[in-house]
C-alpha cells in the first residue's frame, strides 16, 4: 500500500465544517462566508529528509519554507504556525541557528509562531502552517479543464540535482557528470535543495487568475497526476520545454529528465489557466521577476503524456517520490 492509498484508506473523511479536506496543498476552514484559512502540516525528518549535517540555519528556513510553500500553491496570505521538535539533545549553537533561520523566513511572511511542542527524540520537524484566502478563489487542484494552459514557475530538476551531488552514492551517474559542473553551479544546486523560496507572492498574484494549482514537492511527474485526477482531465506536457538551469541542459538526456520528472523539492508552483490568461501570466513574470513557463495543457483524455522535441510521447516517465512506494 503506497503513501496516498495509505492516506485514503485510513483517514481521508468527508468533510463536513470544512470547505475542502485531505488530498489538496491545504484544507480550507471557513471564517466567515468568504474568508477560509488554509492549513497544512509538513515533516521533515533527520535522514528522510536531510542530512545529520545539514547546516541548522538552512534546515529552520527550510522547515517553514516547505509550509509556506503549500500555503502558496493555495493561494494563501501565511498568518501563523505551530513547531514540534523532537531533539536527540541539547545543542545550543544548533538551536540558535535553526531558530535563526526560522524566524528570519517567517519574519518575511509576517508567520507567527504560536505553539508547538518539544521532546527528546530522533531529529524531527513537524509544523503546522495556515494562512487566508477568499474562499471562493482558493487554488485548489481540482479546478483545471481541459484547454487549460500548463504553467510552471522558476526552474525545476536543480533541487533534485542538488540532492544527488550532496548524497553522492557512488553509482550515481551524475558523479560522472559532477566534473563538468563548476563550483557556483554545484552550489547553486544544493541552495536550491536546503533553502527553497516558497512561491508566496505568486500564488497571491494567481488568486482569480489560475484554474488549479499546486507546488511540486514529490517531483513533477508524480505530482501532475494528482492535479490532473481532481480535475477529471488528463494533460500533454512538452518535457524539453521544461525551464532548468543551464547545467540540466549540460547532462545526458535521460538524466536531465530524471531530474526533471522525478525529483522532487523544487516547491516551484504548477498551475492551470486558461488561454485567456496569457497576457496576465506574462505580466507577472515582470512584475514578480519569477520565470513562468507554459509547459503543456490540459486534455479531455484522462491520461498524461509527456511528449519530446518531436512531439513523441516518451516510452519511459521517470516518476516521483512516494512514501511506502511498492518495490
Ligand atoms: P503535500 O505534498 O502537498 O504536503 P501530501 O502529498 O503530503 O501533500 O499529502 C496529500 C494529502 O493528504 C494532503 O491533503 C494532506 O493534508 C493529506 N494527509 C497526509 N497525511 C495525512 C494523515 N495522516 N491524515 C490525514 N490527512 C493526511
Ligand atoms: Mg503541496
Amino acid at each position: 500500500m503506497d503513501e496516498f492509498a495509505l492516506i485514503a484508506q485510513y483517514f481521508a473523511r468527508a468533510p463536513r465544517r470544512a470547505a475542502l479536506g485531505v488530498g489538496d496543498d491545504a484544507a480550507l476552514w471557513p471564517l466567515d462566508g468568504q474568508r477560509a484559512l488554509a492549513i497544512t502540516s509538513d515533516m521533515l525528518l533527520q535522514g528522510r529528509h536531510f542530512l545529520p549535517d545539514t547546516d541548522p540555519e538552512r534546515l529552520g528556513h527550510k522547515a517553514l519554507a516547505v509550509n509556506l510553500s503549500d500555503l502558496a500553491a493555495m493561494g494563501a496570505r501565511p498568518c501563523g504556525y505551530t513547531l514540534a521538535l523532537a531533539l536527540p539533545e541539547v545543542n545550543e549553537a544548533w538551536l540558535a541557528a535553526f531558530a535563526r533561520g526560522l524566524h528570519r523566513l517567517a519574519d518575511a511572511h509576517g508567520c507567527e509562531l504560536v505553539g508547538g511542542d518539544t521532546t527528546r527524540g530522533p531529529c524531527t520537524l513537524a509544523l503546522t502552517a495556515w494562512g487566508e484566502v477568499p474562499t471562493a478563489e482558493a487554488l485548489r487542484r481540482d479546478g483545471g479543464r481541459a484547454g487549460d494552459d500548463l504553467w510552471v514557475s522558476g526552474e525545476v530538476g536543480l533541487a533534485a540535482l542538488g540532492l544527488a551531488l550532496q548524497q553522492g552514492s557512488p553509482d550515481s551517474p551524475l558523479l560522472a557528470s559532477q566534473a563538468t559542473l563548476d563550483a557556483t553551479t554545484q552550489a547553486r544546486a544544493i541552495d536550491a535543495h536546503e533553502t527553497p523560496v516558497p512561491r508566496v507572492a505568486l500564488g497571491l498574484a494567481l488568486l482569480g487568475v489560475a484554474s488549479a494549482a499546486m507546488d511540486i514537492s514529490d517531483g513533477l511527474s508524480s505530482d501532475l497526476l494528482h492535479l490532473t485526477r481532481a480535475s477529471g482531465v488528463g494533460a500533454q506536457v512538452w518535457v524539453d520545454r521544461l525551464p532548468g538551469h543551464a547545467a540540466l541542459a549540460a547532462l545526458p538526456v535521460a538524466q536531465r529528465r530524471a531530474l526533471q520528472l522525478a525529483g522532487g523539492d523544487d516547491y516551484e508552483l504548477l498551475f492551470a489557466a486558461p488561454a485567456q490568461q496569457r497576457p496576465r501570466v506574462a505580466q507577472l513574470t515582470q512584475t514578480l521577476g519569477l520565470t513562468l513557463t507554459r509547459i503543456g495543457r490540459l486534455t479531455p483524455l484522462p491520461t498524461v503524456q509527456w511528449l519530446d522535441h518531436a512531439q513523441q510521447p516518451l516510452t519511459e516517465v521517470p516518476c516521483g517520490f512516494n512514501h511506502f512506494a511498492p518495490s
